[in-house]
């Protein structure tokens, strides 16, 4: 391969200039982001290697090294993990794999990013964080297993091309250069560098070294000085962190900060997450599971290829980042870590789909989520509100899908109602609380918002009876009232439906009285009417549902309603 230049992808162009332009409030976290991507890198030959020896290439010793040179202004940092072919390299530097990212973009470029730098945290700038402090950055690489001359050599200086050339590399895995700016030089300084390591990723498996020289005054056997001996400098590979798996250490000994940095090194997030769930599950299945809720929904929680939050790990190794059946689909949005102590190591992504003990650590995790999420609520409503509004929709999916614990989720619901403010929500369990007397099922009326559903016919004959109905004005809703019939022993009913009854049994008579009546006075109005529109709808009838409104249509008890006639209008089904 000789030497190209080769232009960035417009989005990865723009992703650059935001990085270079609006994100300096914190660019420590550069060095972070290459430490993390250099122990993926190392997960990963870890792995494979448990299937084929020789992609070590005979250095088991995994290690992840910082090279500051002040002379040349760089700094270096090298891992021996799995590296890359050129094809990676292309793939993997030059584009943005992830489609929601496109999407993410345009969205940011509405948004004052200047203001809110946060929000690109939310995307996580991994790689291209290096242009945060340097402008030439330089990546050698060669991917373990592959000959010494399949090397890549990137380099750019983040505005607009790179250039890709075949180099030689002996030592499998990849080194960053980075060149850094005249006014961070900073970088390079040693207690500087210690200090980032520490605070950001102490806890990373691997060891994270760096040369470092002291002068020392030589002293004798006895540790005596030795006059007029001057002083010698030596120079020894220093290990920069703990390595100490953070997941593994006991709650009492792990610090509030602790926590909150390796929640943001796992899942890119800016933010402290809203809630932390540490603990150690024993008996048929025994793992360790250090589990987040964040505190606001990432951009990709509905595209179909977005990255799963929660890694497996074997006794301490990684496995996986991508195994489906650890969470169900509706708690996607939990990030985090699994340590099981069952599964074997070389457990392969076929096994992981059939094993029992995955089904196991996945019922046992449901529980622990569900239940955590049941004492907020309790304890601190505020906090589950705010949760409910970030991740409400995918938690009800859950109604649907996992019938097992639909007793725990319907605790969990909440909902809008003609009763609340706009922005506040009740329960179910408050809903039957505050029935009114002689009420005896849970109404609801689905549509696409509030505002829209209030303005609804069919709500005043409720209005009037002082019954409350939920709004339910999320897509998956519909799915919600087809999984929960009942609640309590009370059914739900929509209240746009033709079955509703809210009469008594006394004001059922007149009513009767009064339809026979009516019915002799509009039966030829109501005959002409139906034969009219006889194509159009099933029948006229009189009603008594209406105080105000001269009509509405309602639909039939076993027929679909009128939202999910739109839902699936818009599906084109
Ligand atoms: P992420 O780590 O979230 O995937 P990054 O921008 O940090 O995003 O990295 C993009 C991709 O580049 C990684 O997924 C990985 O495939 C590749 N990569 C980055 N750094 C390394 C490295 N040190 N060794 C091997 N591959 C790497
Ligand atoms: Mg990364």
């Amino acid at each position: 391969m000789s030497k190209t230049v080769k232009k960035f992808e417009t989005e990865v162009q723009q992703l650059l200039d935001l990085v270079i332009h609006s994100l300096y409030s914190n660019r420590d976290i550069f060095l972070r982001e290459l430490i993390s991507n250099s122990s993926d890198a190392i997960d990963k030959v870890r792995f494979e290697s448990h299937s084929n020896m020789a992609v070590l290439e005979g250095d088991p010793e995994f290690k992840i090294k910082l090279i500051p040179d002040k002379e040349a202004g760089t700094l270096t940092i090298r891992d021996n993990g799995v590296g890359m072919t050129a094809e990676e390299v292309e793939r993997n530097i030059g584009t943005i794999a992830h489609s929601g990212t496109k999407a993410f973009l345009t969205n940011l470029k509405e948004q004052n990013v200047a203001e809110h730098p946060e929000l690109i945290g939310q995307f996580g700038v991994g790689f291209y964080a290096s242009f945060m402090v340097a402008d030439r950055v330089i990546l050698v690489t060669r991917r373990a297993g592959h000959d010494r001359d399949a090397g890549v050599r990137w380099e750019s200086t983040g505005d607009g091309s790179y250039t890709i050339e075949a180099c030689d590399k002996a030592g499998r895995g990849t080194e960053i250069t980075l060149h850094l700016k005249e006014d961070l030089k900073e970088y390079l300084d040693e207690w500087r560098i210690r200090s980032i390591v520490k605070k950001y990723s102490d806890y990373v498996q691997y060891p994270v070294v760096m040369d470092v020289t002291r002068t020392e005054v030589p002293k004798g056997v006895n540790g005596e000085e030795i006059e007029g001996a001057g002083t010698i400098e030596k120079t020894e590979e220093e290990t920069l962190n703990s390595m100490q798996a953070i997941w593994t250490r006991a709650k009492s000994e792990i610090s509030e900060e602790e926590y909150v940095e390796f929640y943001k090194h796992i899942s890119h997030d800016f933010d402290k997450p809203l809630k932390t769930i540490h603990y150690a599950a024993e008996g048929t299945s025994e793992f360790k599971a250090l589990l987040y809720i964040p505190a606001h929904k990432p951009f990709d929680l509905f595209y179909p290829d977005r990255k799963r939050g929660v890694q497996l790990y074997v006794r301490r190794v990684f496995i996986t980042d991508n195994c489906e059946h650890l969470v169900p689909e509706y708690l996607r949005f939990m990030k985090g870590v699994v340590d099981s102590s069952d599964l074997p190591l070389n457990v392969s992504r076929e096994i992981l789909q059939e094993d029992v003990q995955i089904k196991r650590i996945q019922k046992n995790l449901v529980g622990k989520v569900l239940s955590t999420l049941g004492e907020m609520k309790e304890k601190e409503p505020e906090e589950y509100c705010s949760f409910y509004q970030e991740f409400g929709p995918v938690l009800k999916e859950g109604v649907h899908f996992d019938y097992a614990n639909r007793d725990k989720l319907q605790e969990l619901l909440l909902f809008e109602s003609t009763t609340t403010e706009a922005g506040a929500f009740v329960s179910l369990e408050e809903y039957t609380e505050r029935m009114a007397e002689g009420q005896q099922e849970i109404y609801y009326i689905t549509g696409t918002s509030r505002a829209a559903l209030e303005q609804s016919p069919h709500l005043e004959i409720f209005r009037k009876k002082g019954y409350e109905v939920l709004f339910l004005t999320d897509p998956v809703d519909e799915w919600v009232v087809q999984g929960l019939t009942e609640y309590a022993g009370k059914k739900l009913k929509a209240a746009d439906r033709g079955d509703v009854s809210l009469a008594s049994d006394e004001e059922k008579k007149e009513q009767e009285a009064k339809q026979e009546e009516a019915a002799k006075q509009y039966g030829a109005l109501l005959q002409f009417i139906n034969g009219k529109l006889a194509d159009r709808i099933k029948e006229v009838r009189l009603s008594n549902r209406l105080t105000d409104s001269a009509c509405c249509l309602v639909a039939d008890e076993y027929g679909m309603n009128a939202n999910m006639e739109r839902i699936l209008r818009a599906m084109n089904q």
